[in-house]
């Protein structure tokens, strides 16, 4: 094989080896694309398993809901010492932040206690 075949044969290499990498790059995300679908209906599953949960629905997975539910409550607490800062509270009628000072809510009505 003369020089130049060698050299036309290699450049082709490199060219498809090239358009090999585009196409797993797309391939790759795809793939991804494709998971992210998946971990949202597992996010979604888990989120109904734990209303269930709250309910009184026990599907079988008590420990991880048990979990949560001192997550959220740990959350709570920091929301209210935010809400401490910034002299608000929540509408025990819709959960709006509200002024401490405020009577009642502005946006249900609901009256506010002290
Ligand atoms: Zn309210």
């Amino acid at each position: 094989m003369s020089f130049i075949d060698n050299l036309k044969r290699t450049g082709k290499n490199i060219a498809q080896k090239t358009s090999d990498v585009v196409e797993i790059q797309k391939l790759n995300l795809a793939i991804s694309q494709e998971k992210e679908k998946v971990k949202k209906i597992y996010s979604q599953v888990g989120e109904e398993v734990y209303r269930q949960f709250i309910l009184g629905n026990d599907l079988g997975f008590s420990d991880k809901c048990s979990e949560i539910a001192g997550y959220e409550a740990k959350i709570e607490e920091l929301q209210n010492k935010i809400m401490n800062l910034k002299n608000t509270k929540k509408c025990g009628g819709c959960g709006a932040e509200i002024s401490d000072d405020a009577a009642f809510c502005p946006k249900c009505g609901t009256k506010a206690s002290s």
